[in-house]
């Protein structure tokens, strides 16, 4: 199933983690309406501004796999409202001043370990947030505002 042009369904089902905890990953409708609203409201106008291709290592989580690789307790994620992205070429803190500088409405762009966090709201007001994630000294990940220098 296309959620647009070149974005399909699979490609935010896919989990290694899942798949070994067997995992079901059939999203509900509103997950689903969450996706395509991301992927032709962000991910393919990106698509075609970057003119490269947009991977993705995770879009929906059940609460149950959330839980499993400890993402954050409210993650857009889980409502399909959230997409962990890279593409080929380019460090998270550069896709995400790519999308800011392209305009793309989002709700959150997050520097990440090697990816980048996009969200959209599709019910709500884009907030446009952007965080740099962390790792804290004592365990755990942290947001700060902003991107590096
Ligand atoms: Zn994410």
């Amino acid at each position: 199933m296309n959620l647009s042009p070149h974005f399909d369904l699979p490609e935010f089902l896919r989990s290694d983690t899942a798949l070994r905890l067997g995992i079901d990953m059939t999203p509900p409708p509103p997950v689903v309406a969450a996706l395509t609203a991301l992927a032709v409201n962000v991910l393919e106008p990106l698509r075609a501004h970057l003119g490269a291709p947009i991977h993705i290592t995770s879009g929906y989580r059940p609460l149950r796999l959330n839980t499993a690789i400890g993402g954050a307790r409210t993650s857009q994620h889980m409502v399909g409202q959230a997409a962990d992205i890279y593409v080929t070429g380019m460090t998270p803190p550069q896709l995400c001043r790519a999308i800011i500088a392209f305009g793309v409405p989002f709700d959150q762009c997050i520097s990440e370990f090697g990816w980048t966090h996009v969200s959209f709201n599709p019910a709500g007001k884009q907030r446009g947030q952007v965080l740099t994630a962390f790792h804290r000294p004592g365990g755990g990940v942290g947001y700060r505002p902003g991107l590096p220098e």
